[in-house]
């Protein structure tokens, strides 16, 4: 957007990005850790609010039910992997080393990186 010089003042800055709080609404830079408006923590782009953690013990304990995957919005293949109790263990495994390994990924495509 920014690439080209165009007609009329633009209030941001070149090549900044912006983003609207999850919370309220409000517009802020995406860089932003917490939102200006209403003090909301905001989730780096690309990365999972969901826990590790969470996703782990889900995965580890009742992973052949798909919950870890339910936990992360993925209710499709979830509901293949209860079906399939887990693809019979196999998915289950590469899931619960995906998740260790940083790369497992939530509905919207975002790595779950955070732990606690
Ligand atoms: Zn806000």
């Amino acid at each position: 957007m920014n690439e080209n010089t165009t007609a009329g003042a633009s209030t941001a800055p070149a090549g900044s990005e912006m983003v609207f709080c999850r919370a309220c609404g409000r517009q802020m830079h995406v860089s932003a850790t917490a939102c200006p408006g209403c003090g909301a923590r905001q989730v780096p782009a690309g990365e999972s609010e969901r826990q590790i953690l969470v996703a782990f013990l889900l995965c580890f304990f009742i992973g052949y039910l798909g919950a870890h995957r339910f936990y992360v919005g993925k209710i499709g293949t979830g509901l293949l992997m209860l079906i399939t109790a887990g693809g019979l263990g196999i998915w289950w495994l590469i899931d619960l080393i995906m998740i260790l390994a940083g790369s497992f990924r939530d509905i919207d495509g975002r790595a779950l990186r955070r732990w606690p």
